[in-house]
């Protein structure tokens, strides 16, 4: 801070653009200005002003109302047109002093108005003024995109799997609850799938841990794969576990993508020598299907496929079984309902 007590000296020179069709005054305000250490830019129409004002971005306006041609009002129309989002302080200068005049003023964008002539101190009080809150503003702006930022942030660590990249639970809860809600209004079937590594404790236990998380990055990007149409997502439930939403899909239509995804698995031959399935990495899954009523809820959705997975689990793993058909992906004929 300078503890300067001369009222002219300013805190930080500043780009001062003066507007005035009477030369006397221009200059004797210019020279007053830069007698204090501004730079100034000197207009003698609004028009020019204007184009002044786009060329050099001042930090300050100093704008006379009554000029020939457009007036002081319509430049500081168009300069606040100029800059959307931004703000560059505008006092206006004029000899007319009604209340009317000033309304006018502040109306038209102004931020200040001020009689001539002018009084030095007061000037630069003005000046003072106006830039410290152009400077909180600037400081705010930042403040503020500073805070978009960490929101994004904290929106995209609270939906995204740290380890896999896929979609957390809580998103995949998110994205179930409006799916539900989409495929309950448009009457068509929604299908849920959760899959579950095949004795992935052993290939922990094995490999170590460090193998067993590129395991699963690599079965995550394996389901981000399958995932063709734009509306299908996959999510890491949780562990070993991932889930997969696919809307707009009958229960034939899961069957098929659930064999799809079990080839896909089988030909990646992530190695599992632990395994009592098979010598690879397999799946085996819950799938349920519906077009939701009105008594559908997520919660439901979940439970059937949970339980259709435990039953994949115990008719022998490495396949997928339908809650609805009864049926997994090893067979051809629907089985009794249980
Ligand atoms: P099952 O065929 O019945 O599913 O047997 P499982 O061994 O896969 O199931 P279990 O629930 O007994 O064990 C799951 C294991 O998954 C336990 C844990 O070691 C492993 N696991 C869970 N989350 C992670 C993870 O983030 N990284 C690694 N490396 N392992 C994990
Ligand atoms: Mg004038
Ligand atoms: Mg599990
Ligand atoms: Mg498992």
């Amino acid at each position: 801070m300078s503890s300067e007590v001369h009222p002219g000296s300013p805190a930080a020179p500043l780009t001062i653009l003066v507007v005035d069709d009477q030369n006397a005054s221009r200059v004797a305000l210019s020279a007053e200005l830069d007698r204090c250490g501004h730079r100034v830019l000197e207009a003698d129409s609004a028009d020019w002003a204007l184009e002044l004002f786009r060329r050099h971005r001042p930090d300050l306006v100093l704008l006379d109302v009554e000029m020939p041609g457009h007036d002081g009002y319509w430049a500081a129309r168009e300069m606040r047109a100029a800059e959307p989002g931004g703000w560059t302080p505008i006092i206006f200068l004029s000899q007319r002093d009604q209340e009317r005049d000033i309304w006018q003023a502040i109306e038209a964008g102004g931020d200040d108005y001020l009689i001539k002539p002018v009084l030095g101190m007061v000037l630069h009080a003005k000046l003072r003024a106006m830039h410290r809150l152009a400077q909180m503003r600037e400081r705010l702006v930042l403040l503020s995109d500073e805070l978009r930022s960490a929101n994004a942030q904290l929106h995209e660590l609270s939906t995204v799997d740290g380890l896999t990249g896929l979609m957390n639970r809580r998103a995949l809860d998110e994205s179930l609850h409006s799916e539900l809600e989409l495929a309950r209004r448009e009457q068509q079937p929604l299908t849920l799938m959760l899959c579950d590594v095949d004795h992935f404790k052993r290939f922990n236990d094995r490999q170590g841990h460090v193998e067993g998380d590129a395991c699963l990055r690599q079965v995550a990007q394996l389901l981000r794969d399958t995932c063709r149409r734009p509306a299908d997502r996959a999510a890491r439930y949780g562990g070993e576990e991932f889930a997969l939403l696919l809307p707009r899909t009958p229960r034939s239509g899961a069957m098929t993508y659930a064999r799809a995804l079990m080839r896909l698995v089988a030909q990646r031959q992530i190695l599992h020598p632990d395994s009592p399935v098979a010598p690879h990495i397999t799946l085996s899954g819950g799938i349920t299907t519906c077009v939701p009523d009105a008594s559908t809820t997520a919660e439901g959705l979940l439970l059937r496929a949970d339980d259709a997975l435990y039953t994949a689990k115990a008719q022998g793993r490495n396949r997928f079984f339908s809650y609805e058909m009864q049926m997994d992906t090893e067979e051809q004929r629907p089985q009794l309902p249980r």
